[in-house]
């Protein structure tokens, strides 16, 4: 069995497994074949990589002779076939790149699908990286801001605490959350799942409930879209809160679609002059009028940042917590002795599958294909 690394798009800065993790694939007998370069912007050498057991290759090679090929982002190469590819490949934004994987015979595995249960957290990308995004957030939006977070009583004069709401309480919004308080700031979270307001409050935060929420009980633990009555009411409450706030971080996203637009101009025009907004949903469409992904705007003295790939800010920690979640995967497909094991059966492997047979197998992705 041979596992392939490739070298990441050049936006870029993670990869799929850092050396030290390539040695818990090559102690069992496995080759690791490494693309040249693959690990550098994560800080981590070819050297490093060789010292670990892994080889260096080109891409032809990885790919000409992988089994299994692992990359953040789907390969656009174009000349990948009858393979086996995990990544975070976004299928349900990008159905037609997955028909073409599935033309071509790949088998590929798309981490940010696996389901959501207890089983899967140990390999759940998405929380892995959103964590990192949330505490990314924060601390991007403390330097920019030009006041203080923290409360102080000095004999220069006091300075408030910075008021920070966050909108969306998932995994990047609780670690928003337990963030900003740790920088001293007063929390304020709106989200449409009832369910969080406990762990909103545990971490020291007011959680604001707006009363009408569509039922989500059903789906899967993620949030599902609202009527228009509702995000009207919503708005309105949500209005309040941002006209005293400081900071905002927007998490709010619903698998599959657009986000929703929960901070619109009249709000932002009137925040205080110097306060920031970090948009984490800018790749799905942003929850801010203004947003725009991978760019920060200035409106009236309002900095709203649009970045979904704050994980990438930090490619180290990032790139080691995303390999172990992948090294989790792969114990799920290769049985002890170093063989293929793909197990229908298995919820997780049926769940994460896109690809196979060289037909989409995913239902969702399907439904979007016809
Ligand atoms: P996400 O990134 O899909 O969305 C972020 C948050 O935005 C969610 O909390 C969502 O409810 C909220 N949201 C959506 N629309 C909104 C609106 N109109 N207004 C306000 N908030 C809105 O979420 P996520 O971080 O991927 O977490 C999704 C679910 O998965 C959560 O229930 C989480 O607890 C669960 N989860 C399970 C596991 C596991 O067991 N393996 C691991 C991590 C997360």
């Amino acid at each position: 069995m041979t596992i392939g690394i490739l070298r990441e798009p050049a936006f870029e800065t993670r990869v799929s497994l850092l050396p030290e993790a390539t040695a818990t694939l090559t102690k069992r007998g496995i080759t690791v074949f490494t693309e040249q370069a693959a690990g550098e912007k994560a800080f981590s050498s070819d050297e490093e990589y060789i010292k670990f057991g892994a080889q260096i290759r080109s891409r032809d090679e990885v790919i000409q002779a992988a089994d299994i090929i692992l990359s953040i982002h789907p390969p656009a190469d174009g000349t990948i076939n009858s393979k086996i590819l995990i990544g975070i490949y976004q299928p349900l934004f990008a159905a037609p790149v997955m028909y073409e994987f599935a033309q071509r015979r790949n088998t590929l595995f798309s981490l940010d699908m696996l389901p959501r249960t207890t089983r899967a957290q140990s390999m759940d990308v998405l929380s892995s990286q959103s964590n990192i995004a949330g505490y990314k957030a924060v601390l991007h939006a403390s330097n920019i801001y030009s006041r203080y977070f923290p409360m102080f009583m000095t004999a220069a004069g006091s300075i408030a605490p910075a008021k920070v709401l966050i909108l969306g309480a998932g995994v990047a919004g609780l670690q928003a959350i337990a963030t900003a308080k740790r920088l001293g700031a007063v929390v304020e979270v709106f989200d449409t799942r009832p369910a969080v307001k406990e762990e909103v409050m545990s971490l020291g935060a007011k959680f604001v409930e707006v009363e009408g929420a569509a039922d989500a009980s059903k789906a899967g633990g993620y949030a599902v879209e609202q009527t228009e009555e509702f995000l009207q009411k919503q708005k309105a409450r949500i209005a309040e809160s941002i006209a005293k706030a400081d900071i905002v971080i927007t998490t709010a996203q619903i698998p599959g679609k657009k986000a929703p637009l929960l901070v619109t101009e009249e709000m932002i025009v009137q925040m205080r002059k110097g306060s920031v907004i970090i948009d984490i949903a800018a790749a799905t469409g942003g929850n801010t009028a203004f947003t725009k992904n991978n760019e920060t705007i200035v409106k009236d003295g309002i900095t709203i940042v649009g970045n979904s790939a704050l994980a990438a800010s930090m490619p180290s920690d990032a790139s080691k917590l995303y390999g172990k979640n992948v090294l989790n995967f792969l114990q799920l497909i290769i049985s002890k002795e170093g063989n293929l094991n793909l197990n229908w059966e298995d919820d997780l492997v049926k769940g994460s599958c896109i690809t196979h047979n060289g037909e989409i197998v995913h239902e969702l992705v399907k439904a979007l294909m016809s």
